[in-house]
């Protein structure tokens, strides 16, 4: 069945948005990236894509009102159907995205929950290929050749991901927190909330996320 409404995937560092969202893609969802509206935007040439490129060239980041122009100059509404990865961030944004965007059309926010606890064993459980960049965890996707990468005919060592480091998941987790959170009461008094416990396995996950949504 083809999806009927657009997806905003929200969840902490490594609540599994990238796999989630893999997921969906199978589904018939078009991944929505601000950083490619972006870039499209200043490739234009058009007098608000140079104001843009003007902002980023001067090492400053778009504003919210800057950054939802480009998005609506650059969504295929009639043709797609929108997966949003990391946009909304901030309640400003998330009342932007509901009163301007979204206004008379359908979305379902996917909120992943996960405790802070299950969060840091399952990052520090992660490893990355130094070699080809496939991501295994020694909890749920081990290597089949141990510390070494088992895709052929890579074989090249894991490693710990840099940024995994206990304190800076904390801090990123944090940010998440104050940040993103207020987002969710906002949703969930819009009706726009789905909420998934996404401390269980990633097929489990997205078995109940393709159950909620009934496709
Ligand atoms: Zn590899």
């Amino acid at each position: 069945m083809a999806p009927r409404e657009h997806i905003v995937l929200v969840g902490p560092p490594g609540a599994g948005k990238g796999t989630q969202s893999e997921k969906l893609l199978k589904l018939g969802f078009s991944h929505f990236s601000t950083g490619d509206a972006l870039r499209k935007e200043m490739a234009t040439g058009s007098d608000f894509g140079k104001q843009v490129a003007e902002i980023i060239n001067d090492g400053n980041f778009v504003d919210d009102d800057t950054m939802l122009e480009i998005i609506k100059r650059n969504v295929e509404w009639e043709k797609e159907a929108y997966i949003f990865d990391g946009y909304p961030r901030n309640l400003a944004q998330a009342e932007k995205f509901h009163n301007v965007l979204m206004k008379g059309r359908e979305y379902k926010v996917l909120w992943l929950d996960v405790p802070e606890a299950v969060l840091l064993d399952r990052l520090q459980a992660r490893r990355i290929c130094s070699k080809c960049r496939a991501v295994f965890n020694t909890e749920s996707l081990p290597s089949r050749k141990g510390c070494l990468c088992d895709r052929e005919p890579c074989g090249a060592e894991l490693s710990h991901r840099e940024d995994d480091r206990e304190e800076v998941i904390l801090k990123r987790f944090r940010i998440f927190q104050d940040v993103s959170l207020p987002m969710k009461a906002f949703f969930k008094e819009k009706g726009c909330l789905l909420e998934f416990d996404a401390s269980l396995g990633i097929d489990e996950v997205s078995e109940n996320i393709v159950k909620k949504l009934a496709y």
